[in-house]
């Protein structure tokens, strides 16, 4: 069964607790969207006050650690972000892979613990400027899937994935329709090679770069597109509920 469009914030280093009653706003609109599913990442020291505040929308994690536990001074385990509440951590996002020298090897370190912990995973890919007018963007972002992408039964229910152009990220330029719909349909026939079609086709490919509320229904309605995932727009409910409302508007028709 298809799964219902997915519509994700990252809040990104945004948020001191002054910010649940935005929380609390995207919840209860949430509520008037049941065909979108929609969730938040706020930082980690809002993870456990979003879960608390919640009842429609799921909360989640912008990174977590490889390892179980021990000496790693400042890192939050997948274990410790599920039990504050998440049910799912976004991974490999450009800004951590080009901030911090991620690699796509550890990214799919990060999915396995995640995994372990019983959360979902978000892993994202995207290509530079440069990549993208060298004409390599999909050869590119295969190779980060290939490599990022945990091996795990149930992945259509497990995993998505974010296509975010990197220089489309937080900048008000997005990719092309047909962009985004060429980059898509690459990603979609690599999860098929990699996962079996039944998984492959459960899996929601989100775009981000961008994504708002005058753009909203043009993206959600591309073929392959599954979601949003949304930086900027995401830290208000007025801008990012109006986001769920085009992937209820795309879903009824
Ligand atoms: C993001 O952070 O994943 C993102 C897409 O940001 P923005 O929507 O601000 O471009």
């Amino acid at each position: 069964m298809a799964q219902r469009p997915y519509i994700v914030g990252n809040w990104k280093m945004n948020g001191t607790r002054a910010m649940l009653s935005e929380a609390r706003a995207i919840d209860r609109a949430a509520q008037r969207h049941m065909k979108v599913e929609v969730a938040v990442a706020p930082p980690f020291t809002l993870v456990h006050a979003v879960h608390r505040e919640a009842e429609q929308i799921g909360v989640g994690a912008q990174d977590c650690s490889p390892n179980a536990d021990g000496a790693f001074t400042g890192d939050i385990s997948a274990t410790m972000v599920a039990d504050a509440g998440a049910k799912f951590v976004i991974l490999g996002h450009s800004e951590r892979r080009e901030g911090y020298g991620e690699t796509s090897e550890l990214v799919r370190a990060k999915a396995d613990a995640a995994l372990e912990a019983g959360l979902r995973v978000i892993i994202c890919c995207g290509e530079t400027l440069e990549t993208r007018e060298s004409g390599k963007a999909e050869a590119f972002v295969a190779k980060q899937l290939k490599v990022s992408l945990p091996k795990v039964e149930d992945a259509g229910e497990k995993i998505s994935v974010a296509y975010e152009p990197i220089w489309a990220i937080g900048t008000g330029q997005t990719a092309t329709i047909d962009d985004i719909a060429t980059m898509h349909a690459m990603i979609r026939k690599l999860l098929i090679e990699i996962y079996g079609e039944e998984q492959a086709l459960e899996i929601r490919i989100l775009y981000g770069g961008s994504v708002k509320p005058e753009n909203a229904t043009d993206i959600l309605g591309t073929a392959e597109v599954g979601g949003a995932l949304v930086g900027g727009a995401s830290l208000t409910a007025d801008s990012f509920m109006s986001i769920a409302l085009a992937a209820t508007e795309s879903v009824e028709g």
